[in-house]
């Protein structure tokens, strides 16, 4: 950490560090330097005679570390509010994917939409999540399906946290859907996602590898298949597991030493013990849940008895979950899925950043980057109560305010 300090101070800060409550410090300051934490406590030990280049008096607001999206397919081009009219008419999502919609409709809107086009509608979502105080943001491919089109993908997904201020981590989901040009050859396919691999590796795009199991998308044997060749790449893996049935693809991904696996309703208990033993993390989805209106609940006390870190995200994406609101995420993970608020908030801060290995953020405490959300709020559970309403007033990302 460099360059004079930045003192954020008359805060009431929201650590999630040590044994208190949310970590709470009331009358809180937060010395930044550079991109980094360099101090956080009461306001009333702050060490004196530091170089303060600049000083914010924040009014007593409520300040969180900032919020870690890791689940999200922001880079599309498209829309799919016809085919969302459609289910309401009793179409489900199932039979709409065999039917050529769905994602596929995407794919063709994303290989028709220039780089800027693709980069400018990523933007503009991205922003939205960033005023809802998200400083770090996953987004994966998967619309493009081809060589050429999942690099542009990724390659857009870089440009909107270069553009954005943002931290932006890139994961490969080749295995997202078969592309129409590979009907009836699933296993050729996945062949060629797993020779595309190197190279989008190579050209620094590829920061983790996905993979869709389930009986719309890939099987166990070719999910497993993704996940040799990412290994051969030292490339960590994660997976959309057990959204619609259960196809053991936790306990297949947890064999690999899958980052997280994400969904889960469908979540048996061997899926599990075996995310436990591997530290893999639960990344819950209350989107995608209440879009396509699903009934089967994630098992969270099942994962909490066995001490798996579980993560909230938005699972932006045009077909399921059209969300752009982490604390709307937050607030159904606790009505819809019976997280307390504080675990809510932890699974969109400390342990979203877990999913994406990322050690260095989600918490307030020196040494950490200077990430961080301001909110028009007096207690860290009203991030989980109000809906609907825009609290955060300044986002903070790696020492620079990114959104105010
Ligand atoms: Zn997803």
């Amino acid at each position: 950490m460099t360059g004079p300090y930045v003192l954020w101070r008359h805060a009431r800060l929201v650590t999630l560090c040590g044994d208190a409550p949310w970590g709470l410090v009331e009358r809180g300051a937060l010395l930044a330097r550079g991109a980094g934490i360099a101090w956080v406590g009461p306001e009333v030990d702050l060490p004196a005679g530091l170089p303060i280049e600049a000083e914010h008096d924040l009014g007593g607001a409520l300040v969180t570390p900032g919020l870690v999206d890791c689940h999200t397919h922001l880079v599309y081009g498209g829309r799919r509010a016809d085919e969302f009219e459609l289910r309401l008419q009793g179409a489900s999502y199932e039979q709409i994917a065999r039917a050529g919609g769905g994602i596929r409709s995407t794919v063709a809107a994303t290989r028709a939409a220039s780089d800027d086009a693709l980069v400018d509608a990523a933007l503009h979502r991205a922003r939205v999540l960033v005023a809802g105080g998200v400083t770090t943001l996953e987004i994966k491919s998967g619309y493009g399906l081809s060589l050429h089109d999942e690099e542009r993908c990724l390659a857009a997904a870089r440009r909107v946290g270069t553009m954005l201020g943002i931290a932006v981590r890139t994961t490969f989901l080749g295995a997202h859907a078969l592309p129409p040009e590979f009907d009836g050859r699933a296993d050729d396919y996945i062949t060629a996602v797993c020779e595309w691999m190197p190279q989008l590796h190579a050209h620094g795009l590829i920061d983790a590898v996905d993979a869709f199991c389930d009986r719309i998308a890939f099987t166990p044997a070719q999910t497993r298949r993704v996940f040799d060749a990412a290994r051969r790449l030292s490339i960590p893996v994660k997976l959309h597991a057990e959204q619609l049935s259960d196809q053991g693809g936790a306990a297949l991904a947890a064999s690999y030493g899958a980052l997280s696996c994400d969904h889960l309703e469908h979540l048996s208990d061997a899926g599990i013990a075996a995310m436990a033993r591997a530290g893999t993390v639960a990344v819950l989805l209350p989107g995608a849940f209440h879009f396509l209106r699903e009934t089967k609940l994630p098992p969270v006390q099942a994962l909490r008895d066995a001490g798996v870190a579980i993560a909230i995200a938005t699972d932006h994406n045009p077909g399921s979950s059209p969300a752009l609101s982490l604390p709307l995420m937050i607030h159904m993970a606790c009505t819809l899925f019976r997280l307390t608020p504080e675990e809510a908030l932890r699974g969109a801060t400390v342990n979203g950043a877990r999913a994406l290995r990322l050690s260095d953020r989600g918490t307030l405490a020196a040494g950490q980057r200077a990430d961080f959300a301001v909110w028009d709020l007096e207690h860290g559970n009203e991030l989980a109560y109000w809906f609907g309403h825009d609290a955060c007033r300044r986002v903070v990302a790696a020492g620079k305010e990114v959104w105010r």
